[in-house]
């Protein structure tokens, strides 16, 4: 059996194994995420020099031992981490990270949800509305995970929108309703608009780089984000730490 094998990934995180060692977490396009040891990475002189950063696309040469991997070979395809001066573009994209990290398990690859990524990555450098094409990211990979919401027909009496008006998004049920058949609101039952509707249906929709309405006022973008986190939490159980420090930041925009 051959142990090396090749990948492309892009480091998610890391964590200090020893004085010269870390385990770094990547998320790769044929194998998924991979956990793997970097021996000396945090030398001075170390051979894989900034490759290890989080938010780091590499092609992998890596040894598949009994326990965990190793990384053997990293050449960089693109860094984040060096070229991205912007503290909230980059905190943005670890918030995507963490999001991935969570709802991924090791060597389950899905090379759908890895160009995703990828590409969440190269667009979020000069994206005009970085907090859109974020959201966008996330709702893209409730789909590519099994978890679409239904937005064209009323979970419950099937009826197709068209009206202008309002709905209500059950994020128990996965999908909107019309007011006829669910008139309360609670926490889990957000009113929406119809505009809200069609943006989040384009989303769905459209390739993450045509994803360029630059004029959507922010109350929108905070309401699609409060929906997508409160989905994220009930679905998948996460509520994200990179959130809290997001927020923070925001307050220095
Ligand atoms: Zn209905």
């Amino acid at each position: 059996m051959n142990r090396l094998f090749r990948a492309e990934g892009i480091v998610l995180k890391s964590i200090k194994l020893n004085e010269a060692d870390k385990i770094v977490t990547i998320f790769s396009d044929d194998h998924g995420k991979i956990k793997a040891i970097a021996k000396g990475v945090r030398k001075t002189k170390s051979q894989f020099g900034s490759s290890m950063e989080n938010l780091t696309i590499n092609r992998l040469l890596l040894y598949r031992g009994k326990n965990m991997n190793t990384i053997s070979q990293s050449e960089i395809v693109n860094s984040f981490f060096s070229q991205s001066k912007d503290l909230f573009r980059y905190g943005l994209a670890i918030h995507c990270a963490e999001i991935v990290d969570k709802l991924t398990v090791e060597e389950d690859h899905n090379k759908r949800l890895y160009n995703l990524f990828k590409n969440l990555l190269l667009l979020l450098r000069d994206e005009q509305n970085p907090v859109l094409l974020t959201e966008s990211f996330k709702w893209k990979l409730f789909t590519l995970l099994g978890y679409k919401p239904e937005l064209e027909r009323c979970i419950h009496c099937h009826s197709i929108f068209n009206k202008e008006g309002h709905y209500i998004f059950d994020i128990t049920k996965g999908g909107i309703s019309c007011f006829s058949c669910q008139k309360n609101a609670g926490y889990y039952q957000i009113k929406m608009s119809n505009y809200l509707l069609k943006l989040l249906q384009r989303i769905q929709d459209a390739d993450l780089k045509k994803i360029h309405n630059k004029k959507i006022d922010e109350p929108i973008l905070n309401e699609l984000g409060k929906i997508a986190d409160i989905y994220l939490k009930y679905h998948f159980e996460i509520e994200n730490q990179s959130k809290h420090f997001l927020n923070r930041l925001k307050l220095f925009k």
